[in-house]
């Protein structure tokens, strides 16, 4: 019988408000470009990851830290709304709240520039302060907007407490920590890491997951947009090619986060890996189809129905 744990899922990551323009065509350097009025909403890859778990159903709380501006209110209005635990969101007094400025191309891709603000002060203290908050969560998520270190003592306290841990090296660093990297079950990653990680420029997405698992990962999973996602389990001898879900994309932001919070969701309630990448794939195609990270997250009732 599994044990009975508080959280389903507790990210450990940042928290920034997206402020968003959509374009008719990119800037080049030195050029100005008109876009469309702005729009605020709350994202970061941690809040982003933990509302999408929170909205899906799964008890979800997020360890990261806001400051006490009118962006960090944003933020713990969006996680209120999803759902998720706010007792461990720390804000801080007289900090900036991170704040990502999001630039959304004609294509519904984006370009971002992120300023980290209070998620450089989430540090190896705050985890330690969350011990016993780590040890009651099934999974715990990982992503890359906050301090190395705080990952890291993250990923340790995680795996000697018996959580099981998802990492999403993201932005893709020149080089993983290994204490992170043998953490990761999975390491969650797209194809843009996939190949800065391996070097593979040319590879294939099954030769990226094997060169990621060789590199000491547990599992791994590829995201691949439109076409879905690759797994390739823990001792698997074979990669398991998840199929896309056809969506009408209008804004992709964010939808990397929608997939690996609902992947830590699904794998929390005791589903394996491809099962639960399959869930991810239907939670990632629903979130394209609306404007923005978690105001595009869908509930179970808004899934898009399994193929087949
Ligand atoms: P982003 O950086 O935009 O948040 P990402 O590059 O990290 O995303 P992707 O691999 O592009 O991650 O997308 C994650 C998941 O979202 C995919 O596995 C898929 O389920 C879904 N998805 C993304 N784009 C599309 C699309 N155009 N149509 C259908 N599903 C999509």
């Amino acid at each position: 019988m599994r044990e009975e744990k508080t959280y389903d899922v507790l990210v450990v990551g940042s928290a920034n408000a997206d402020l968003t323009v959509r374009v008719e065509r990119r800037p080049g350097a030195g050029e100005t470009v008109p876009g469309t009025d702005l729009v605020e909403s709350a994202g970061g890859k941690g809040a982003n990851q933990a509302a999408a778990a929170a909205r899906l159903g799964a008890r979800t709380a997020l360890l990261a830290r806001v400051g006490d501006d009118a962006f960090g209110e944003l933020l713990l209005a969006g996680q209120r709304e999803a759902g998720t635990e706010l007792r461990h969101v720390l804000v801080e007094a007289g900090a900036r709240t991170g704040t990502a400025m999001i630039v959304v191309g004609p294509d519904g891709d984006n370009s971002i520039v992120v300023s980290p603000g209070a998620n450089a002060r989430l540090l190896p203290e705050d985890v330690e302060a969350a011990r016993d908050v780590i040890a009651a969560s099934a999974v715990v998520s990982l992503q890359l907007e906050i301090p190395p270190a705080t990952v890291r003592a993250a990923a340790e306290t995680a795996r000697d407490a018996g959580a099981r841990v998802v990492v999403n090296p993201s932005p893709a660093p020149d080089r993983l920590d290994t204490e992170v990297l043998t953490a990761a079950d999975p390491l969650v990653v797209n194809e843009h890491e996939a190949r800065h990680l391996t070097e593979l420029t040319d590879g294939t997405p099954e030769a990226w997951a094997r060169a990621l698992r060789g590199q000491g990962a547990r599992s791994v999973v590829v995201t691949l947009g439109a076409e879905g996602a690759l797994t390739l389990d823990a001792g698997a001898a074979e990669a398991v090619a998840v199929p896309g879900i056809k969506a009408e994309a209008v804004d992709t932001t964010g939808a990397g986060d929608a997939f690996t919070g609902a992947l830590a969701a699904r794998l929390a309630a005791g589903a394996s890996l491809a099962e639960a990448a399959r869930f991810a794939v239907r939670v990632g195609a629903a979130s394209v189809t609306r404007p923005g990270a978690q105001p595009s997250y869908p509930t179970l009732a808004e899934l898009p129905p399994e193929p087949g």
